[in-house]
């Protein structure tokens, strides 16, 4: 095993991803209920006593809400920027410790090498990340509103990612969103469009891509099939056909994805 993630919780109710190398497991965001986190890691290779380490990738609720419970009941250290730190929802509590790290400075967890970048959001100082291990990279990249230049250059050269495919725009619009809302999901700030994902897709493809899993999709705004039709002629084209890809969901843990170090 080379690098393996699974997805636990996907969407605007809550967010949790496991990665894991042989030696290293990390849970990447907790965004549901400590309960629901430690029940889902039991179907995974991993129990959450077995965990190293949790990332956070900014401070919005759907993303920390049981970073405390966890962090303090497994004795995890937990990682984020300054910014999530000096944002963290009072109800977080204490946690059993914390390390700083800042968006393009690498930092090591066990064998698992941590990238992580800056993103554009409506947070204190969000990150995405690109985890390594022994020449295997997974992107994770949820909560953007504009895939910049940084972006797209960050996730070149993945074996796996973890894309947020948030909304269809055409659904958003027509929705029952107070306007608002719909303005701040639709900014720079605010959540990437499935057309969106599928346009940064094709602009970091390459031949040693191996997993996509579409992320963060809106329950209200989006639908699976919406994400898959957008992406239906990518799919479909030569250079995609060995590209395996998932939708991850709020209510259910995606398969487990094991990248490999070399083409397929
Ligand atoms: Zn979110
Ligand atoms: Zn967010």
């Amino acid at each position: 095993m080379s690098l393996l993630f699974q997805v636990l919780a996907s969407g605007s109710k809550g967010n949790a991803i496991l990665v894991c190398s042989p030696k290293t497991r990390i849970l990447v965001d907790a965004g549901t209920t400590g309960k629901q986190i430690t029940q889902r890691l039991e179907r995974t290779p991993v129990p959450a006593k077995r965990l190293d380490a949790l990332l956070l990738s900014h401070e919005h609720v759907d993303h920390v809400s049981a970073a405390g419970v966890i962090s303090r009941k497994f004795n995890l250290p937990v990682y984020m920027t300054r910014g999530t730190l000096q944002n963290l929802p009072p109800s977080t509590g204490e946690l059993s410790s914390v390390t700083v790290f800042t968006t393009g400075r690498c930092f090591e967890v066990g064998d698992l090498s941590i990238h992580p970048f800056a993103t554009s959001h409506d947070a204190g100082e969000p990150a995405g990340f690109i985890i390594e291990h022994e020449g295997t990279r997974l992107g994770i990249c949820t909560d953007l509103g504009i895939a910049t230049n940084l972006v797209r250059a960050r996730l070149q050269g993945c074996h796996g990612l973890v894309l947020e495919a948030n909304h269809d725009v055409a659904k958003l619009m027509e929705g029952p969103y107070p306007w608002f809302l719909k303005q701040r999901i639709k900014s720079k700030h605010g959540h990437l469009s499935n057309e969106e994902a599928c346009t940064l897709l094709e602009a970091v493809h390459h031949d040693c891509m191996q997993s996509i899993v579409f992320a963060h999709l809106s329950e209200t705004n989006n639908h699976p099939d919406l994400v898959l039709e957008s992406c239906r002629k990518l799919r479909q084209s030569p250079e995609w056909e060995c590209v395996r890809f998932d939708l991850g969901k709020q209510d259910e843990i995606t398969r487990p994805v094991e990248l490999q170090p070399t083409a397929r």
